[in-house]
């Protein structure tokens, strides 16, 4: 059997693979990018409101040819603030409005982990996420973009080569589509 070995870093991460990297995403932050975020946690559906720019803005990006990829921290799973059903149950209506408006969300991923009972590498600044969604995708994250609320955001994605818009929370989408191209 013929055994390859692979240094997996940011500049060849790639090189476990024949497949040259095809899709170019947009790593969207949940709260306070997409929904408004009230300043500490969303905790079921009812208290997730879409901001008004998201889904046009979805459009235009997808016109552009990006796909869209979750990235989001829910440390609430962890503190017992909510569980993994509440958080399924707004995936769920948020792909299904995605998907409505023709913008499908490739994959959504959420780490359910915080610091206050342990640490884990999927949560943001850790890249764990965005490595996942870049492997199984087959994302180019040169031509890519990781969109945030936070710098944790950026960091978690910039770890990969993917260049980070960084918004004001509740901010609207549309303001910052002239940096996604
Ligand atoms: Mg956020």
């Amino acid at each position: 059997m013929k055994v390859r070995f692979v240094i997996m870093d940011k500049d060849n991460i790639f090189h476990n693979t024949s497949r040259e990297p095809q899709l170019k995403a947009i790593f969207l932050d949940r709260d306070g990018v997409i929904n408004y975020d009230p300043g500490d946690y969303t905790r079921n559906l009812r208290e997730f409101t879409i901001l008004p720019t998201v889904m046009k803005s979805l459009k235009v990006l997808k016109d552009r040819g990006f796909v869209f990829v979750l990235i989001t921290n829910q440390g609430g799973i962890a503190k017992g603030i909510y569980g993994h059903e509440e958080v399924r149950e707004i995936h769920t209506y948020l792909q299904k409005v995605c998907e409505d408006n023709g913008t499908p969300i490739l994959d959504i991923y959420y780490s359910p982990h915080h610091e206050t009972t342990g640490l884990s590498l999927t949560r943001k600044p850790g890249s764990m996420m965005v490595e996942r969604a870049v492997a199984r995708y087959n994302i180019d994250p040169k031509k890519s973009w990781m969109v945030g609320d936070k710098q944790r955001d950026l960091d978690s994605a910039a770890a990969l080569g993917v260049p980070g818009v960084l918004i004001a929370p509740n901010d609207p989408l549309e303001d910052y589509l002239d940096k996604l191209i």
